[in-house]
């Protein structure tokens, strides 16, 4: 990782299988730009992963998909030459930091979260029945972020209510045992809504409105066939409404060119929702082009992504070694 002046940049991702393309414009796009700028620290957050485990199942599914979030990002151009790129589980140092942090973490800050809140109802079950690991989400986050020693985190001006919980423990903490630490401040990315095929909702997996990255150019074709359009244009001869389609506004991102084209062609009539979906596959599978190339030859080479992966961990825990040292002796609990 090369120093460069504008700070140390930390982001996760959990690994919840095959990423799509509202995880490559929502983020990905700007994780790889950060890299021009900053000294990023790349992690995949498979303890988070564990803290809404309801069975081993689960677990087993969250070590899988490790291997392909770890695909995704690097076939989307994440670079281990430039980023430390790793499995947050590989460095166990964040284990101990997110311990140490939660004694100085009142358990009112947590309960407070809308976040876990959130959880918990979609979990459906109660503050009291969900596990102590989802109550402490928050304090392991920050031990992600101050245990590398990041000062920004690149966040949507949705979340930067998140990182203010992240601040305030860094701030009890530097309070309590002397300034250790720098607030990790928020990066403001433009992060824009990708509405997912049923042209509702966020393009997510859960919502199975997706198109993953790794999909093959006719999956994707198949996959947009079955994608919501107009509601009221109910057959070719009528008048489209571009501005409520969700195919019109994946052309924005993908057939950025042809805009004009689709805008008048569907509002005359003169361009059918077939084609229109058929020439929206082809924008995607032109840019994806590329990067499922990439994916494809380093999924064919397992060795090398666990080399990238190790070599990550290396570098991402020689600085939390340090970290710890550090905190230990601020607490009083250096080993003599
Ligand atoms: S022609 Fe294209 S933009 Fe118009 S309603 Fe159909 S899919 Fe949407």
């Amino acid at each position: 990782m090369t120093t460069k002046t504008k700070g140390r940049i930390f982001s996760g991702m959990r690994p919840s299988g095959r990423l799509h393309l509202g995880n490559l414009l929502g983020a990905l796009e700007n994780w790889v730009a950060l890299q021009d700028d900053y000294e990023c620290v790349y992690c995949i957050v498979d303890v988070h992963a564990l803290t809404t485990l309801t069975d081993g199942h689960e677990a087993r599914e969250i070590a899988a998909s490790v291997n392909e979030i770890a695909l995704d990002w690097l076939a989307a151009g994440l670079d281990p030459e430039r980023s430390i790129i790793f499995v947050q589980s590989h460095v166990p140092e964040v284990m101990t930091l997110h311990t140490l942090l939660s004694m100085v973490t009142p358990l009112g800050w947590l309960m407070r979260v809308p976040t876990f809140k959130d959880r918990v109802r979609q979990m459906d079950e109660t503050e009291e029945s969900v596990s102590y690991g989802l109550v402490g989400y928050p304090v392991l986050q920050t031990a992600d972020i101050i245990l590398y020693k990041a000062d920004t985190v690149p966040v949507g001006a949705d979340q930067v209510a998140h990182l203010e919980i992240a601040r305030e423990i860094v701030r009890r903490f530097n309070n309590m045992f002397g300034p250790t630490f720098a607030e990790p401040r928020a990066k403001l990315t433009e992060t824009p809504l990708v509405i997912g095929l049923d042209g509702h909702n966020k393009m997510s997996k859960s919502m199975d409105n997706h198109i993953e990255l790794a999909a093959t150019p006719e999956e994707t074709a198949a996959r947009l066939k079955t994608a919501f359009t107009d509601p009221q244009r109910l057959r070719r001869t009528d008048p489209g409404r571009p501005d409520v389609c969700n195919i019109y506004s994946l052309h924005k991102f993908f057939n950025p060119d042809d805009l004009k084209t689709v805008y008048d062609e569907c509002t005359t009539a003169t361009r059918g929702c077939v084609d229109c979906k058929a020439h929206l596959a082809d924008g995607i599978n032109k840019s994806l082009g590329p990067l499922r190339e990439r994916r494809q030859d380093l999924a064919a080479h397992p060795e090398r992504l666990k080399e990238i992966l190790a070599d990550g961990a290396q570098k991402a825990s020689a600085i939390a070694k340090e970290t710890i040292l550090e905190v230990r002796e601020r607490l009083g609990i250096s080993i003599p």
